[in-house]
């Protein structure tokens, strides 16, 4: 059975550690990743979590101790996973757009390196030479996702350097006789279609042959999760299968038995995390009855930055009749986190708990409004501990340098 927790056991931790509260449960992650080798057995497979999506460092070594790696969008993201105990060789920085000084720090520190565009590429064949390893990230110039704006792939994203200038990556690898292990692509967020991440594998399936040093095929993350009740995610089991399939021509056409890489991020921390916040006003306004939470966009800004949906549910009185709500926050913009939802029927002062909330949910929160970041818990086998404190009025003036006016 799917590990989740009670409506219960949210209300206890409500009750305790005060609302608004992210609520993350250990187990599902565990169980998340489990998944993955499972899946994934048959092939010489690697998962790096991406930890943009949720860095807390207590996620980051729960996700260490279960044997998974982790992938880097920044310098500061390798330096926490180094804080968390992963070895070196266990951290990947998949750069995009970033100043050069910072590969020359992930150098320093020893991590796998992606490198996205040409002109990094360059300085580093100037500098490195032969003398370390180093992965390209390329753009496969195909469009996925779950919409433009989580769309990486296409052949207008920024991200990673263009199939098609293939002939200038090999001019720079020969000029610089650059040490290429790795080849990377990341199409971009919720892929649901399997067909996609094996479009890129045939893409990486005829560049294999230009270099002869590569160790891995890095296919990136991006796999969807389900967010309402009757979706369905990516199909993870397939796509195992299909993956397997595809090594096995690879080893058989080359011979080389590369290792595939994944960086789910989503897959792994999503689904773990309840973000529960309570009801400071129920407000009847023509059709529309609307629910006023004690949270905002500051806290949870998918729904209305990428429209993303978030299952909620009243944990407060979950059996009563469903009414419709549209559920907003209380910064001073709109900021409507379901319109004209079923809920069970909701009274001010009740607990609603919003589901999928683990990936760049507090991640990408902020003060705005002045209003404190939430409290982060981890329930790990049943106990829940306090992992991220509440702001509290000192942290809003922490990084002002107040002059004399
Ligand atoms: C964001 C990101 C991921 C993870 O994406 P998810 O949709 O969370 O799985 C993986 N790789 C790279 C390079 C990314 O930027």
């Amino acid at each position: 059975m799917s590990q989740s927790l009670s409506n219960e056991q949210l209300i206890d931790i409500a009750n305790e550690f005060g609302t608004p509260v992210y609520v993350y449960h250990a187990e599902k992650i565990t169980e998340q990743f489990q998944k993955l080798q499972e899946a994934f057995k048959a092939s010489n497979a690697r998962f790096f979590y991406a930890s943009k999506a949720l860095t807390n460092i207590n996620i980051l070594k729960h996700i260490r101790s279960i044997g998974c790696d982790v992938d880097c969008s920044s310098i500061n993201e390798v330096k926490m996973a180094v804080h968390a105990g992963f070895e070196r060789q266990n951290i990947l920085y998949t750069s995009n757009g970033i100043a050069f000084s910072e590969i020359e720090e992930a150098v320093a520190l020893g991590v796998n390196i992606n490198i996205d565009s040409l002109s990094n590429l360059e300085k580093f064949g100037k500098k490195y030479g032969h003398s370390y390893p180093v992965g390209i990230r390329l753009r496969p110039n195909i469009m996925a996702g779950g919409n433009l704006k989580i769309s990486t792939g296409h052949e207008k994203s920024k991200f990673g350097i263009p199939v098609d200038q293939l002939e200038k990556i090999l001019e720079l690898v020969e000029q610089h006789n650059l040490f290429i292990c790795g080849l990377h692509v990341h199409t971009g967020s919720e892929i649901k279609d399997v067909s996609v991440f094996m479009k890129v594998a045939e893409i990486f399936f005829d560049l294999v042959p230009h270099f002869p040093e590569l160790a891995y095929l890095d296919l990136g993350g991006g796999f969807k999760v389900p967010y309402k009740e009757e979706e369905e995610g990516t199909n993870v089991p397939l796509l195992g299968e299909e993956v397997a399939k595809f090594m096995q021509k690879v080893k058989e056409t080359y011979p080389h038995d590369f290792e595939v890489w994944f960086e789910p991020g989503k897959f792994i921390v999503s689904e773990c995390c309840y973000f529960i916040t309570q009801v400071n006003v129920i407000k009847q306004s023509g059709s529309t009855t609307f629910a006023g939470v004690n949270s905002g966009f500051n806290h949870l800004i998918r729904p209305m930055f990428y429209e993303s949906y978030h299952r909620i549910i009243n944990i407060s009185n979950p059996d009563a009749p469903k009414h419709t709500y549209t559920v907003t926050g209380n910064i001073c913009e709109t900021d409507t986190f379901a319109a004209d939802r079923q809920i069970a029927e909701i009274h001010e002062g009740d607990l609603l708990a919003f589901y999928n909330a683990g990936a760049y949910g507090y991640e990408m929160g902020s003060n705005y409004n002045s209003r404190f970041k939430p409290a982060q818990v981890l329930v790990i086998k049943e106990k829940p501990h306090l992992i991220g404190r509440r702001d509290v009025w000192e942290d809003l003036l922490r990084n002002q340098v107040e002059i004399s006016l």
